[in-house]
C-alpha cells in the first residue's frame, strides 16, 4: 500500500478535527508562520494554531497523516517541513522546498 493511500485512508478517518471548516483562518496562521523570520515570530504565529490542536482529539492521525503526506505547514500541534517534526519555534528556511495543502 502506498503512502499516498496511507495518508488518505488517514484523513478520512479524521472526522473530529477541532480545525474543520477553519482552513482559511488555517492558511492565514501556516503563511504567518512560514514568513516568520525570528523564533519568536515563529512561536507567535503557531500559537492560535497550535492551542486549536491543544484540545483535538485527533492529534494522533493527525500527526501520522502530516507525516505519511510528507507535509509542511502547522499540523498535529507542531510545525512540519516536508513530513518531518519541527519546534513551532523554527524559522523555516526559504531554501526548503515544501508540499503544503490547504485545509
Ligand atoms: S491536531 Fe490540529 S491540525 Fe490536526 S486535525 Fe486536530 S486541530 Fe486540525
Amino acid at each position: 500500500m502506498s503512502r499516498a493511500h496511507l495518508a488518505r485512508q488517514l484523513t478520512a478517518a479524521i472526522t473530529q478535527a477541532a480545525c474543520k471548516g477553519q482552513s482559511r483562518w488555517w492558511t492565514e496562521c501556516e503563511n504567518a508562520h512560514a514568513a516568520a523570520t525570528t523564533p519568536a515570530q515563529a512561536q507567535a504565529a503557531a500559537a492560535p494554531a497550535m492551542a486549536l490542536c491543544a484540545g483535538c482529539p485527533e492529534v494522533t492521525q493527525c500527526a501520522a497523516r502530516a507525516e505519511l503526506d510528507s507535509y509542511t505547514g502547522l499540523a498535529a500541534g507542531t510545525a512540519w517541513v516536508n513530513g518531518v517534526r519541527r519546534p513551532p519555534a523554527a524559522v523555516v528556511l526559504k531554501s526548503e522546498p515544501s508540499q503544503r495543502r490547504a485545509g
